[in-house]
Order: structure tokens, then sequence, then C-alpha cells
């Protein structure tokens, strides 16, 4: 990579909120412009979507026909691609209808149906293009952004935070919800990167950070049934922001015998 990088962050169907992550480096924004030239961001300012990068960060996920021909356009003109966020990663709240009914979803919704264009499945950028890392949140944070850009900058792996919510609790000295309260909470199959911000103000992990590495879906959904949820309410627990995720998906079908 040249000492000075060219970045692009571009958008795809999403809420805007994992670009608000950049714009929330503060101070730190200011050295990541001086150090890199940002060649596109919508949402800041410079726009050329079809400008040749080291690093594209990509929010969203393939939702439209216009979405899975515009990725093809973005890995081809950059060195590293990026996924940040739930939408990127694991097609996000928007996955909800996949399964669905798209057409009955569409006219609940939209007024006129006919001026939107949607594909059936709402999926992460990996299933349509080589992604070359993966940033999991909703939304990501700004030491996320900065990590990443840092590694790929100066040529190494970024490192992959794919270890529990537990564990941040325990560094951070919170109590444990479920232990204590008898409170559902998704800490022990929930990668951290959240620094455990839910437990540490006393309420439940609700999975944003998708799904850490060897997790045991089986043991939580048995301790949230012994904790009196109904088959149906632990299977919403799995299919929230991240329910694309493969673990999530098949711990939520077999918990409701869907598989
Ligand atoms: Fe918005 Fe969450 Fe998607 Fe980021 S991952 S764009 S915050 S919905």
């Amino acid at each position: 990579m040249t000492a000075r990088a060219r970045v692009a962050v571009h958008k795809f169907s999403s809420c805007d909120g994992c670009q608000l992550a950049f714009l929330n480096l503060g101070p730190a924004l200011l050295d990541l412009a001086a150090a890199v030239d940002i060649v596109h961001f919508a949402e800041a300012g410079p726009v050329d979507p079809e400008a040749e990068v080291d690093i594209a960060f990509v929010e969203g996920s393939i939702t439209t026909p216009e979405d899975a021909h515009r990725i093809q356009t973005v890995r081809a003109r950059s060195h590293h691609l990026v996924t940040i966020g739930a939408c990127a990663t694991a097609g996000g709240l928007q996955a909800l209808r996949n399964g669905e009914d798209l057409e009955a979803w569409l006219g609940h919704v939209y007024a006129h149906r006919d001026f939107v264009a949607a594909l059936p499945e709402s999926t992460p950028i990996a299933e349509h293009v080589k992604v070359d890392f993966e940033l999991w949140g909703c939304p990501i944070n700004a030491r996320q952004v900065l990590a990443v850009t840092n590694a790929l900058l100066l040529g190494v792996t970024p490192s992959d935070e794919a270890e529990k919510v537990c564990l941040a609790c325990k560094r951070a000295g919170a109590v444990c919800v479920m232990v204590t309260r008898g409170v559902a909470c998704m800490g022990p199959v929930t990668r951290t990167g959240c620094g455990a911000i839910c437990p540490r103000f006393g309420r439940d992990c609700y999975a944003c950070y998708g799904p850490a590495e060897g997790v045991n879906t089986r043991a939580l959904t048995t301790r949230f049934e012994g904790l009196g949820l109904a088959p149906e309410d632990v299977a919403r627990r799995l299919r929230f922001i991240n329910n694309a995720a493969p673990a999530f998906r098949e711990a939520a079908r077999t918990v409701t015998g869907d598989d």
C-alpha cells in the first residue's frame, strides 16, 4: 500500500448509523484525514463512487438489483474491502423479511409498491463478492474503524475480536444479569467489541455484535427455556439484528423445530 492510501466509504441498504462511527471519531478523524485520502464518503462530503481505492469500507446489505450490480464495481476497484456493521456482515434487520412473502411486506409498507425494486432476500456483502475483513456491530464503533485502518495501512492482518461479551463483563467487573437476576442475556454467544455496555448498565445483551467464535447456542437456549421463555421467544432473541448469521439462524430453527 502506498504511503498515502486512498479510502472510500460506500453505503448500500442501511440506516447510515455505521458511517456515523467514522464521523464520531472526533479529533482522530482529522488525523485519519491527514494520513489518507478519503476520496468517497458521501455522508461526509467527497463523492466519487467509482474511484479506485486501497481500502473500501462498505455499509449496508444487498437488497435491491442496483445494490447487487454496484457492489461488483466497488469490489473491482478496491484493494481491500471491509464490511462495517450488521447489515453488511449479516444482512441486518432488513433480513427479517427473508423467507417471508415479499409482496405482502411491500404492500404493507409502501403506498405505491410499483416504485420499489427489491430482491427476494436481504443478503450480506460476502454472499456477492470477496470480503477481506468484517467489522461486526449495530452500529460499529470508532475504535474498530481506527484499529482496522491502522492494521491495513501497516500491512498487517487486522485482529478479529471474536471472544464473548461475558469476558468483557468479567474484565469490567460487571455483575452478571443472568446469574444474579435471571435475565435472559445473549452475552454468552455474542462477540465482544461494545465493551459490554448493556450489562454494565444492568440490562441484558441483545447480540448486536453477532455470534462469537465457538458458541454453544444449544446450552444458552436451554437456559432461556429454563428461565421461562417460550420457544418462539427464544427464537426471537436469535432472530434480531444478526438474524442471517448462520450460528443464530440455525439455532433459531432448532429451537422452533423448523429444521
Ligand atoms: Fe444502521 Fe445497524 Fe445497519 Fe449500521 S448495522 S447501518 S447502525 S442498522
